[in-house]
């Protein structure tokens, strides 16, 4: 990846041997493997076994979960917050597993709207809850930054499975309960 990174200095103009870039390619390449380190985290090992047997039947909510994610299309940054709710249906999963997830398929290269599904449906999937919400709502520098420099836009993707999908009152008291 370093070698990568000197090629895209060098396609620019500039020098990658100048003070100040010749260790670049090399950041550069270290902070492009982190801000993809998604792909090598393993979904079990990040769960590890955290769900515990609960009679709760009241849904839970977890908001505001920093996102930091990077477009496939441009490669460029889109950040912002997701908010998660779950109906529990015998389990209850670790509360600090659940900004965990979130990493797990921000730290890929990804479009919003797929991110904003493959949370809910991991978080279906493993808790076997009832119904799960996930909504995101992000800034793009692809589009804040170029193309359209739309600087104040925000995105708002949301996934609704199970009674959250089919049942109006779900959804309206997660709505209500993210927006507190
Ligand atoms: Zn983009």
């Amino acid at each position: 990846m370093q070698d990568a990174y000197r090629q895209i200095i060098q396609a620019i103009g500039e020098d990658p041997l100048r003070p100040g870039l010749n260790k670049t390619p090399d950041r550069a390449a270290k902070a492009m493997h982190f801000l993809t380190h998604g792909y090598r985290l393993n979904i079990e090992e990040v769960i590890n076994g955290a769900l515990f047997p609960s009679t709760a039947n009241e849904m839970v909510i977890v908001k505001n979960i920093e996102i930091y994610s990077l477009c496939e299309h441009h490669l460029l940054p889109f950040f912002g917050q997701c908010h998660i709710g779950y109906i529990p249906n015998g389990y209850v999963i670790g509360v600090s597993k659940i900004p965990r997830i979130v990493d797990v398929f921000a730290r890929r290269l990804q479009i919003q709207e797929n991110l904003t599904m493959q949370i809910a449906e991991t978080i279906l999937k493993y808790t076997g809850a009832l119904g799960v919400g996930v909504i995101i709502e992000a800034q793009h520098l692809c589009m804040m930054m170029r193309g359209v420099e739309k600087q104040n836009s925000r995105m708002s993707s949301s996934c609704m499975l199970g009674e959250m999908k089919t049942s109006q009152s779900c959804r309206n008291e997660f709505l209500n309960l993210i927006s507190r």
